[in-house]
């Protein structure tokens, strides 16, 4: 979300400086592990969707100008009962914003898909637009068109606070102090500490696993699959040697981001390869590698996203809650106008500080 917002300010002719603790892309935040998936029939609102069609533009116009290939469309399917959060959540924005989907009951979904085992009764919302984003590769394009654009990228600096001054704001880092008229805080899990102003978030420790796909099952379309509620199993295809990414969306423990368990017990790889062995079989396959990340939850799980309620020269981009990486191009379209205009054309009512 940084480096987006880096990246749109820079683009508009603003100076602007952009300071991680670390050296983005790395993999100690939300941001690393491959893929993210992305997706227009969105099942956590409809709302969403116009930022999501904005982002998909913004996306492909990041692709021509550093001749990356960043975003790759699979199509997904969102499978589950009828009355599942992703399939009745998903078929409204669809039908909503009128995106083109296909709705199939079980035995159309065995039929296309023969690796996936649903059950009677099952069924799935099919959209062709979804797919995946290489998350490492979208963040250096972003960093490196944002410093042809003459943005200023300080690595190894670690915030521990800042303060509006006279109508700016005072940043100031271990290694010394800056002034600027507007800040942005996008610091993923570590936001609590750095948005000044109390905000319920809660930090989640989520597994990302690989496994190697028995042939039809390496390249299906990316799935959201709830047959657990509150707890679907999500599927990445292959995209390099590690083979297929599966995951539980939730469900993980609540963690500290300077303290997260980053080894993987016996028992989570038991759980998550139960789920495979019924829905998917072709994935229970040799493990090729795990890796932890971190969502930074809301209570209602959508995005914090605004100016900050008492310092409108400060602006919030947090909690976005395991969902968030697909909108980055859009999030710092939004908040490059928060800093500049103190407001925006895309719609962020559903993600404002003040809700909680
Ligand atoms: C396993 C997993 C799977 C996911 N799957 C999807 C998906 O399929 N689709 C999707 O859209 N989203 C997905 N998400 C969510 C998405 O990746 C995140 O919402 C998004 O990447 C968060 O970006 P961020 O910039 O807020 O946080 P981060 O990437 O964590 O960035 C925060 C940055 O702030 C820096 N920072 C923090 N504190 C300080 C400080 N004090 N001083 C200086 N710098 C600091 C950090 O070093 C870091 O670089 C997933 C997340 C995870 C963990």
């Amino acid at each position: 979300m940084g480096s987006a917002a880096l990246d749109q300010l820079a683009g508009r002719g603003v100076r602007v400086l952009g300071v991680d603790r670390f050296q983005p892309p790395h993999d100690l935040g939300s941001t690393h592990g491959e893929t993210r998936m992305t997706r227009q029939a969105y099942f956590e609102h409809p709302a969403y969707v116009p930022l999501l069609l904005r982002a998909y533009e913004l996306w492909s116009g990041l692709e021509k100008d550093s001749g990356e290939h960043l975003l790759r469309l699979t199509g997904g399917l969102m499978i589950g009962r009828p009355e599942a959060e992703t399939v009745a959540g998903s078929l409204r924005s669809a039908r909503e914003h009128g995106l083109a989907h296909e709705v199939l009951d079980a035995a159309e979904l065995r039929r296309r898909f023969p690796a996936l085992r649903p059950a009677d009764g099952e069924v799935a919302l099919y959209e062709r637009m979804a797919g995946v984003l290489f998350p490492e590769r979208c963040v250096a394009a972003l960093l490196a068109r944002a410093q042809r654009r003459g943005a200023e990228v300080r690595c190894g600096q670690r915030a521990v606070g800042w303060r509006t001054v006279g109508g700016g704001v005072e940043l100031e880092t271990e290694s010394g102090r800056y002034a600027a008229g507007r800040l942005i805080v996008a610091a993923g899990p570590w936001a609590p500490g750095l948005v000044g102003l109390h905000l319920p978030l809660e930090v989640e420790r989520q597994v990302m696993w690989w496994f190697t796909p028995a042939p039809g099952a390496e390249d299906l379309p990316v799935f959201f699959w709830e047959r657990e509620a509150d707890r679907p199993l999500c599927y990445f295809p292959s995209v390099g040697p590690l083979g297929c990414k599966v995951m539980f969306h939730h469900g993980g423990e609540a963690c500290a981001p300077d303290s997260v368990r980053r080894t993987v017990g016996a028992d989570e790889e038991a759980e998550i390869r139960v789920a495979l062995a019924d829905c998917v079989p072709g994935l229970d396959g040799p493990r090729c590698d795990v890796r932890t990340c971190m969502y930074t939850n809301t209570p209602d799980r959508h995005f914090v996203l605004g100016l900050h309620p008492e310092h409108p020269e400060v602006a919030i981009a947090a909690g976005f809650s395991g969902h968030g990486f697909k909108f980055a191009p859009a999030i710092g379209e939004v908040l490059a106008d928060l800093v500049l205009a103190g407001r925006t054309e895309l719609p962020i009512e559903l993600f404002d500080p003040r809700r909680f």
